[in-house]
């Protein structure tokens, strides 16, 4: 049979995980919390529902708007940019994948933070580029590693911010730092899935960044605060010559219809949002109570999910969990296997996991 690419014999396809749902039937469960993905527990905004429920047969039967007007025209008045300076993907997933596609020479180097977001090796692997791990630092991205370790074959950084999976911030001044010294043909991936959530006053305004910086793009996504990681909408924001260079390689239509109605209709939910924030706020509070009460150190998170280090191997504690019907994410796969990563879920989610949690820490004492 044919070969594949060469390009391709040392990349495996991607297999998806199992889906919760036969996770669920398997273990014979009724329902099982999903604290292992950064999902929106609250669901999605009811304007975003109704906006998919009223789509007609006709518009079904239509290809949508390859440009995403509506959606484009709304979202670059929010952020005071050029609707030229936006680009749609299936995801912040695609849109990693383009930039590298776009940007990297088979045989030039990434910069990629470890642990954080796992698809910017994939996105690298893909455009045949190499792969130069930059470890971080008391669980942040240390700015002056990436910038130490910037040679000539450098083409990617790629930036995590918040970062996924230890939920730490770097600083405005840390970015601007190390801005200053990227080469001008660099590409800088600012991956902010996650920037609803930062608080932080050192929180970089990035979008005000592209003004000074033609080598930036950043990569936001509908699919955490607002609730519609099943409609797969990602979208980045750079200058115009960074979206061209993405717009060459992007498949024509990839937004569905229903996605840019959805999208559209999310950003009109100022309450859905900030209800969400606050539960959010509440829950990280109460989780971390906990873990001061059982002494177990913990990442101070800026996003929607919190590691804790359980002292003790997390793999068993995970798999127990999950057969309680809480699914959560062992710290293994991140390098950190005494650790576990929890997504903050619905104040009854965290009462049930932190009563799972107790009994399974502390039931010989
Ligand atoms: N970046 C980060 C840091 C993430 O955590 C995720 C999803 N977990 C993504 C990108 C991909 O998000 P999506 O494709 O749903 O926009």
């Amino acid at each position: 049979s044919p070969p594949v690419k060469d390009l391709l014999n040392q990349i495996p396809a991607y297999t998806p995980a199992k889906s919760m749902e036969q996770i669920r039937r398997e273990l014979g469960l009724e329902s099982v919390d999903r604290l292992a993905a950064n999902e929106n527990p609250f669901g999605s905004s009811p304007l975003a529902a109704e906006a998919v429920r009223s789509l007609s047969s006709d518009l079904l039967a239509q290809y949508p708007d390859g440009s995403s007007q509506l959606l484009r025209d709304k979202l670059a008045e929010r952020l005071g940019v050029r609707t030229s300076q936006l680009v749609f993907g299936s995801g912040s997933f695609e849109l990693l994948t383009l930039t590298a596609q776009a940007y990297l020479n088979p045989g030039e180097e990434s910069l990629i933070p470890v642990p954080s977001f796992n698809w910017y090796k994939g996105a690298t692997l893909l455009a045949g580029g190499v792969i130069h791990e930059v470890p971080l630092v008391n669980h942040s991205l240390d700015l002056e590693q990436f910038r130490q370790r910037i040679n000539t074959s450098t083409r990617i950084i790629w930036l995590c911010n918040p970062n996924n999976p230890t939920g730490t911030i770097f600083t405005a001044n840390a970015l601007l730092d190390l801005l200053e010294h990227v080469p001008s043909h660099v590409v800088v991936v600012l991956d902010e899935a996650y920037y609803e959530f930062a608080e932080s006053e050192d929180y970089p305004d990035t979008v005000k960044l592209l003004e000074q910086y033609n080598n930036l793009i950043i990569l936001r996504t509908f699919s955490k605060i607002y609730g519609l990681a099943g409609l797969r909408i990602g979208y980045g924001i750079a200058n115009e010559s960074i979206i061209e260079g993405i717009n060459r390689v992007k498949l024509p239509i990839s937004l569905t219809a229903t996605s840019q109605a959805a999208a559209s209709a999310s950003l009109d939910d100022h309450e859905f949002v900030s209800h969400c924030l606050q539960y959010n706020r509440q829950g990280r509070e109460t989780l971390m109570q906990s873990f001061d009460q059982w002494k177990l150190p913990y990442i101070p998170s800026e996003t929607n999910f919190i590691m804790v280090d359980l002292l003790q191997d997390s793999g068993p504690i995970t798999k127990e969990l999950l057969n309680r019907g809480i699914s959560v994410r062992g710290g293994a796969e991140f390098g950190m296997p005494t650790w576990l990563r929890i997504t903050i879920g619905t104040p009854e989610q965290i009462v049930r996991l932190i009563g799972e949690l107790d009994s399974l820490l502390h039931s010989n004492e």
